[in-house]
This record gives structure tokens, C-alpha cells and sequence, in this order.
């Protein structure tokens, strides 16, 4: 009797934010995967948010580099792994021989896992010789582990997700965390509808879709959070709730960082400086003063700072103050933005760290990790860190590099220059998992990663837990481990030491690392993995998530420092004075405008897995520049038209939008618009490269820019089946519906229907419709095959065309009937329904329009509510916060 195989669901890690969901994959027949919410993984319990949930959607092999490839006489062509791997051996050492370890360097990146970044670690630091080995998370939270070490002594969170149920206030700093760690937000949301009492206060310029769960918001100044938190340490001190008796146990520094907190001024005067309301300012004060158990949790809008390892410490030094850290429902908390930032951390993925939480500049931890690796050539000095290293590549110390899992192109501030450094290098080696278009006409060298899903190892989250990535997916094409190619390299190059078997060798070996003179005083951290040691590749297979240290069998850390024992030699925590610094470039003159950057609800990086969803597409279609309706007057912008904003260093084009969080004077862009998906929406192009002094990371908040208008002769779209050229169209975005490929355009090139017919790949004999309306400037057109639409085309002067929902549903049926063929270019269903606008729910596809006509038709009043009514918010609940909006300003508008 036939006995169907019902395959089982794997236990693995999500692969976008730093909240790290366990996620329950089950492999299809027909390819892809269900997913599920892992209800066992502590960290989510078997949430999801909208990007997670739609991973499914994610794994199809599209755009998928699947075989090794060669630049040869200027053309990249399909070549072996072992031809691929002796070019790289190959020029790898000839550059070294020729020039020194340090012309040659690693690029890699918060994605990677691991056992990968150990690898490539290794192979920099301990065999090539060079610490010029840096990584993506350089950009995103190289100021948090700045800001630990300084104050710590080690780069350690203290507390855990629990923290956030158990405090009584959570203060979030530069953190949209409802977007961006939506199942934490999720997690907040809860305990704040189970203890309505918990306070939640937003520090932040934008008015942020966070903010809609927030008791305060403070729209502080942009670059004004080192002089809040000097405020309200000085606050603190004088309200009588400094605990004396853990400052003089178990710290240093406190009356420098007093000193210098005072000469801040007052609370008004702190206020008027960082431009928040005064009484506000005092609330905000009196409520951390007030509030035992208070969690601190910071992300971007701190990190990603000139000032930002400072502004970590500033708000270290107020937990410090008040002894509360390391204990249940309070400490300070670093939200990383990617999957595996903290990984990194832990095997010195940064160019100006060493393995296993030691010291690159201390002989002693060079020497053990040396003799623990047996390495013939240890790195003794820092490497370059992400913004001097794209530097050096373009003067030319710097001659080859291997990029591994990042785009740097599109990421990296003053992205223009990356361009210019890649152009020059003499060996550039790429690691990806998609042959896109922005590395590759760079690379000499493509190697085909291995993507989620099909590749095996660990993750750690921002609150120490590691958790498996499993594979549940066969390796498509040739794709390979990150850390086979590493090792593939290595062993060409004559090195000893990377002939791992699998995975589990390499986390073996990382364990062994953490224990390694742990023991001995010089060589203490708190980061150790002892009862991980010796796990065959069985017991790794089956390793559950847990949090370091990992001292005891079974059983992680949830919260460190509640002892008072910090790991600075003499066991003390530091207070760091900081005095208040502006922003690198202040605004004025010509680029009048701060530009702050970030990330969409339903995006991720550079959009190469998210942009395959249909689903995620919805609630951001394209990029766009949102702005205060005074500056866009002023600009002589409109919403919905396009726009290029300019700085000193590049410039983009987006459409402009007043998302209605935007305070005067200020900009923001999404992030995640590539050279693949856009004509020219890279915001990383924009963003000024000054960095951090002492952590390196680049001011991606904080860039003067200036906006105008981005003429054009009429605006458009165009639904396609299949990717078009628009190379000639002056202005195009790209995103995936379901069945078709959306563009959204602005031409300056008149639209005449030879020229419609070109961009749609249509010829005489096509099964063709046009409508077109000269004294309008509206044209019109679709391309049929067979009865069944193969793309259509809208034209206007303005930007008010047809919703492209309809229309995008037209691609699901195989043949069009004659009243949609004739109403095709209507742009509407014969029986007009109404636009649901927008999609604010990406899982049930519900849009705004719809959400808010049901809250002013049926009174709807709650969250609760509108999900009974429209199952919208019912999934994984990263709308709700917008819907939470929407319900504020539709009933206050009735009201009124
Ligand atoms: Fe993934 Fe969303 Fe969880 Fe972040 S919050 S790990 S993106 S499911």
C-alpha cells in the first residue's frame, strides 16, 4: 500500500532581525516551504512578523547565482569550483607576496552564520596575517559593542527579551522597533495590554509607527541623545536615587561623568537643546527616576551616529547610577538589526577585535588565541574598518577583496564610492547568493552561496541566545557553505587547520576557543560555551537554543552583572563622561534638509529576499522621500510626484510623501532600493561618511541634503508578466506582485504608442489595445497573447492613475472575458469597487481605504475590532500599529 512521506518541520532560525524567531520550515513537494512560528524558541514563542511569515514566499531559485563564474577578457562566463578557488588562492597570495597581508582584505557580513564568520576570522587574523577582515554589522551596531567595552570591559547585553515583560517601564531610543523587531514590539504590546500601567516611552525625531504604543514620545533633536541622558544622570543624582553602594563597589568614574553631565545645564536648558518640550523632558526624567524596574533598549537612531558609542554610554552611565542592571525588569538592552550581528561578535568578526571576546590589541589574548590555533601568522595591529577599507581599495593599498554576503554598493554611506573603489581594485571575490546586479559587474570572481534554508549552522540573537539555522532545502546548482569556500581557499594557500568535516567541527572548535586560559585572569571574559564542548554532529543537529555563557549542561545565561561583577580587570564597571557633539554636517545652505535613513516594515536590506514576496510588495511599492508638507512647499515638491534629493556626496530620485512623522527640516528614505530594483534610488549614495571616532560606524541619521523637483514629462506604470528594459525610461522602480512584475516610471521622453509598444515587446501582429487622450496627456495600452494579458502600460501628465490592484489581479486568470478586455484600459472592474488603497495588512492584503472606511461605516473602535471586521492585524500583528493610527485619526475626524 502506497504510504505518503509527510515531511517533517525543521526547527530554524529566521534570517532578517536580531529578535532571532525560531521558525518551523516545512519542505513542499512542489518546492518552497511552510512556515510556521516555532512556539518552542523563547524568543517568539511562536509569533511571527510579516516579513517571517512570508519567508515561504522567498525561496524560489530566481536570481539565484548557482554556479561558479570567471571574468574572462572582460566577460564573467561559468567556471569549476576548483578553477574558481585556485584564482582566488592564487592572487590572494601573489598580492600578499607581493605587497603585504594588508592589500588584502574580507568583506562579510550580520548574515552570514557563525561557523562562516569563525572561519573566515581565522583565516584573516591567524594565517593571512591581517585584521583587515570587517563586516555589514560595522554599520549597524559597532557603537553598541563600543559603548559595552568601554563601560563593561566586554561586549555583553546584560539582560534578555523577558526583561521587556517584566519592567514597569521601557524607554525605547532610536529604535522603530515596531517595524523593525516586530515580535518584540508584539511582546511590549501584550504586556502592555495585560499591565496598562507599564509606561512606554519613545525617544525619537520621527513620530514613528512605535509611537503609537507610547505613553511620551520625545521628538528629541537629531544627534541631541548624549546631552538628554547627561541630563538626566544629573537629574537622577540630584532626585536622590543614585545607589551610592553599587557605584562604590562595582564602578569607576562616576563623579568625572557627573561633572560633565552637569555642565549640560538645567532640565529647561537641556530641553531647549535637544528640542524637547520641557515639561515633557521633566516627565520623561521623573519616570526613570521613579521606575525601579526600567529597561533602555536603543538601536539605530543611537548606533548609527558620529557621537554614537557615547550616546550607548550616556545611557549605560544612567543603569549604572541607579544599580539597575543585570537584574529581572531592567538594564540597558542593544536591539541588533541583523540575524546574526551578535555571532559575529562572538568569533571577532570586526576588524578591531579577536576571536572569542579577546583583545587584538593585547599581546596576552594575541598569544592565546595564537597558540590555540597554531597560527604561523598572527594579525598584531587593527584592521581597517568598513569606511577607510573601501577607502584604501580605491587608493590602491588595498587589492583585493572578498565580499561575502553583502552589497556594499548599496549599503555603504557615500555608496558612490564604493563604486569607484570596486572599479579600481585588482581581485574583487563575491560570496552571494543572488547574481545581482550591483557586485557583479565588479567581481572577477563569483562563488554561489549556499541561501536560508539550505545552509546549516548558528545564530545569535541580541539577547545572547544561539540558535540553529537548519537546513531543510537541498543545495541548489553548485552552491556552497560560506565556510567551504573559506576553507577551499585556505588549504590552496597552504594553510593547515581548515579541513573541517562539518559545521559542528567549526562551532566545536569556536567552543573550545571560549574556554581556552579562560581561567587565567588576563585572559577573562564572560563569554564561554564549556558545556558545548565536544558536541558531535548529532548532538549539534539537536542543540536547542540557549543563551551564553553556556557553563552548565542544558542550560544558557539568562542576565549578566546582577552580581555586581563586571570584566574590566579589576571586576568595575566605568561611568564614560561624554560631552555632547553635533553632528558631523549641520544642515544650511544649499542641502537645508537632515536626512535620516532606515527600514520598511516589509523589507529587508536590499530587498533580494523580501522583494520575491508579492505579499511584502504591497505596503511600500517603491521608494519614496517623506517630508514635512512645509519643506516639500518649499522645495516646490508635491506628494506623488517625484523628487531628487542631493548631498554633497550623490543623489537619488523617490517619490515624496508625508508620512505625517516628520518634523520640520528633516527627511527620511527607506533603505532597501538597489541598482536591480531602481534606476537610481540608492539612498547609501546620499549618506555623508563620517564615522564614529571610536567605534567607526558611519552617520546613516544625520546627512544635509536638499530636495527638488524631479521633472517629468508624465508619470506611469507598467504591469509586465515578465522583467522589461526600461533602461531608457529617465526614472523606474521595480517590485514583485503575484503573476507580474510592477514598475512604476516618470518619463521625459514622449510616450507615443511605437514608443509603448517597444517598452512592452509588442510588434505588428500582437493582439494589442490602446486608448489614448492627447488633450489629457493620458495613454493607454495592453499586449495580449493568447487571450491572456502580457503586460499593460499607463500614462498620465499627473500621478493620479488607475489603483493597480485590479489590474494586478487580471494576471491570475488565463484568459481575459470581453467585458474585462474591454474595460481593461479603464483601469477598473465594470462595476467600480472601491480602491482599498495601500496595503496596510501585507498578510490578509487588506489596504487602507478599505480599513478606514470600515472604522467610519461600522464604528469600529479598537484593533480588536477592525481585525473581527476585516481579519486585518490578525496574523502576525505587524500592521497594528498603523491600523492602532488609522482608528485615531478616521473616529477624530468624525468626532469633529
Ligand atoms: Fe524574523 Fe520578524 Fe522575528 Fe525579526 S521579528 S526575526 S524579521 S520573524
Amino acid at each position: 500500500m502506497f504510504m505518503p512521506i509527510i515531511p517533517q518541520a525543521v526547527r530554524t532560525t529566521c534570517p532578517y532581525c536580531g529578535v532571532g524567531c525560531g521558525v518551523k520550515a516545512t519542505p513542499l513537494e512542489g518546492g518552497g516551504a511552510l512556515i510556521e512560528g516555532d512556539g518552542e524558541h523563547a524568543a517568539n514563542a511562536g509569533r511571527l512578523c510579516v516579513k517571517g511569515s512570508a519567508l515561504g514566499e522567498t525561496l524560489s531559485l530566481d536570481g539565484r547565482l548557482l554556479y561558479p563564474q570567471l571574468r574572462r577578457d572582460g566577460a564573467l562566463e561559468r567556471a569549476g569550483w576548483d578553477e574558481a578557488l585556485d584564482t582566488v588562492a592564487a592572487g590572494f597570495a601573489r598580492i600578499i607576496a607581493e605587497h603585504g597581508p594588508d592589500a588584502v582584505a574580507l568583506y562579510v557580513s550580520g548574515q552570514i552564520l557563525t561557523e562562516d564568520y569563525y572561519v573566515a576570522n581565522k583565516f584573516m587574523k591567524g594565517y593571512v596575517g591581517s585584521a583587515n577582515i570587517d563586516t555589514n554589522s560595522r554599520l549597524c551596531m559597532s557603537s553598541a559593542v563600543a559603548g559595552h567595552k568601554r563601560a563593561f570591559g566586554e561586549d555583553v547585553v546584560p539582560g534578555c527579551y523577558e526583561d521587556f515583560e517584566l519592567a514597569d517601564a521601557i524607554v525605547l531610543v532610536g529604535s522603530n522597533a515596531a517595524w523593525c523587531h516586530p515580535t518584540l514590539f508584539q511582546r511590549i504590546a501584550k504586556a502592555k495590554e495585560a499591565r496598562p500601567e507599564l509606561r512606554i516611552v519613545v525617544l525619537d525625531p520621527r513620530r514613528t509607527a512605535t509611537c503609537e504604543l507610547a505613553d511620551l514620545h520625545l521628538p528629541l533633536k537629531p544627534g541631541s541623545d548624549v546631552r538628554l541622558f547627561n541630563g538626566l544622570l544629573a537629574y537622577l543624582a540630584d532626585a536622590g536615587v543614585a545607589d551610592r553602594a553599587f557605584i562604590d563597589a562595582h564602578t569607576n568614574g562616576f563623579d568625572a561623568a557627573l561633572e560633565g553631565a552637569r555642565a549640560g545645564g538645567d532640565v529647561d536648558e537641556v530641553a531647549r537643546a535637544c528640542g524637547v518640550d520641557p515639561g515633557q523632558m521633566r516627565a520623561f526624567y521623573d519616570l526613570f527616576a521613579r521606575t525601579e524596574k526600567i529597561v533602555t533598549a536603543f538601536s539605530m537612531g543611537v548606533n548609527q551616529s558620529t557621537s554614537g558609542t557615547d550616546k550607548v554610554n550616556a545611557i549605560i552611565n544612567c543603569h549604572l547610577l541607579t544599580g539597575r542592571i543585570g537584574k529581572p525588569g531592567m538594564g540597558p538592552f542593544s536591539l541588533t538589526g541583523q540575524p546574526n550581528a551578535m555571532g559575529g561578535r562572538e568569533v571577532g568578526g570586526l576588524a578591531n577585535m579577536l576571536a572569542s571576546h579577546l583583545d587584538l590589541d593585547n599581546p596576552r589574548h594575541r598569544e592565546a588565541v595564537r597558540s590555540f590555533w597554531s597560527a604561523p601568522r598572527m594579525a598584531d595591529q587593527p584592521g581597517l574598518k568598513a569606511v577607510d577599507l573601501f577607502r584604501a581599495i580605491e587608493a590602491g593599498t588595498v587589492k583585493a577583496v572578498w565580499i561575502m554576503a553583502t552589497n556594499p554598493v548599496v549599503s555603504m554611506p557615500d555608496a558612490d564610492q564604493v563604486r569607484r573603489a570596486l572599479a579600481a581594485c585588482e581581485l574583487v571575490v563575491v560570496s552571494d547568493v543572488s547574481a545581482h546586479a550591483d557586485l557583479a559587474p565588479y567581481a572577477h570572481v563569483l562563488l554561489p552561496a549556499l541561501a536560508w534554508g539550505e545552509k546549516d549552522g548558528t545564530v545569535t540573537n541580541s539577547e545572547r541566545r544561539i540558535s540553529r539555522q537548519r537546513a531543510f532545502l537541498p543545495a541548489p546548482g553548485e552552491a556552497r557553505a560560506d565556510w567551504q569556500a573559506l576553507c577551499g581557499v585556505a588549504g590552496r594557500m597552504g594553510h593547515a587547520g581548515f579541513d573541517y568535516t562539518g559545521a559542528h567541527e567549526i562551532f566545536d572548535e569556536h567552543a573550545r576557543l571560549s574556554a581556552w586560559r579562560n581561567a587565567e585572569d588576563d585572559c577573562h571574559r564572560l563569554f564561554r560555551l564549556d558545556a558545548l564542548i565536544g558536541m558531535d554532529r548529532a548532538a549539534y543537529d539537536a542543540l536547542a537554543p540557549m543563551q551564553w555563557p553556556v557553563l552548565a549542561q542544558g542550560a544558557g545565561t539568562a542576565r549578566l552583572f546582577g552580581d555586581g561583577r563586571f570584566s574590566h580587570p579589576d571586576g568595575k564597571a566605568r561611568f564614560i563622561a561624554s560631552a555632547p557633539r553635533l553632528p558631523a554636517h549641520a544642515p544650511g545652505g544649499e542641502y537645508p534638509l537632515v536626512l535620516n535613513t532606515g527600514r520598511l516594515r516589509d523589507q529587508w536590506h536590499t530587498m533580494t529576499r523580501t522583494g520575491k514576496s508579492p505579499r511584502l510588495a504591497g505596503h511600500a511599492p517603491e521608494p519614496f522621500v517623506d517630508l514635512h508638507p512645509h519643506d516639500a512647499l518649499l522645495a516646490g515638491v508635491r506628494e506623488g510626484e517625484l523628487a531628487r534629493v542631493t548631498s554633497r556626496w550623490g543623489a537619488m530620485v523617490a517619490r515624496v510623501a508625508h508620512g505625517g512623522g516628520i518634523a520640520r527640516g528633516a527627511a527620511f528614505v527607506p533603505i532597501h532600493w538597489n541598482g536591480a530594483n531602481a534606476s537610481d534610488a540608492r539612498v547609501g549614495a546620499l549618506v555623508n561618511p563620517e564615522v564614529d571616532p571610536v567605534s567607526g560606524e558611519p552617520e546613516f541619521k544625520h546627512t544635509p541634503v536638499r530636495v527638488e523637483p524631479f521633472g517629468v514629462a508624465w508619470y506611469g506604470f507598467v504591469l509586465s508578466r515578465e522583467d522589461l528594459d526600461m533602461g531608457r525610461v529617465a526614472h523606474w522602480t521595480r517590485v514583485r506582485g503575484s503573476g507580474f512584475v510592477r514598475y512604476e516610471l516618470g518619463g521625459r521622453e514622449p510616450m507615443t504608442f511605437e514608443a509603448a509598444r517597444a517598452l512592452l515587446g509588442a510588434d505588428e501582429d500582437s493582439d494589442w489595445i490602446e486608448y489614448q487622450d492627447r488633450s489629457e496627456g493620458m495613454l493607454r495600452a495592453a499586449l495580449l497573447v493568447e487571450g491572456r494579458l502580457q503586460a499593460c502600460l499607463f500614462v498620465a501628465r499627473r500621478p493620479d492613475l488607475p489603483a493597480r490592484a485590479w489590474l494586478g489581479g487580471l494576471f491570475a486568470q488565463e484568459t481575459l472575458g470581453p467585458r474585462e478586455r474591454a474595460t481593461l484600459l479603464a483601469g477598473h472592474p465594470p462595476a467600480q469597487g472601491a480602491d482599498p488603497g495601500p496595503t496596510v495588512c501585507s498578510c490578509f492584503g487588506v489596504g487602507r481605504n478599505t480599513i478606514c472606511a470600515a472604522i467610519r461605516d461600522k464604528e469600529l473602535k479598537t484593533t480588536q475590532d477592525v481585525t473581527a471586521c476585516l481579519r486585518a492585524g490578525g496574523n502576525c500583528g505587524s500592521c497594528l500599529p498603523e491600523i492602532r493610527t488609522l482608528l485615531l485619526n478616521v473616529r477624530s475626524s468624525v468626532a469633529a
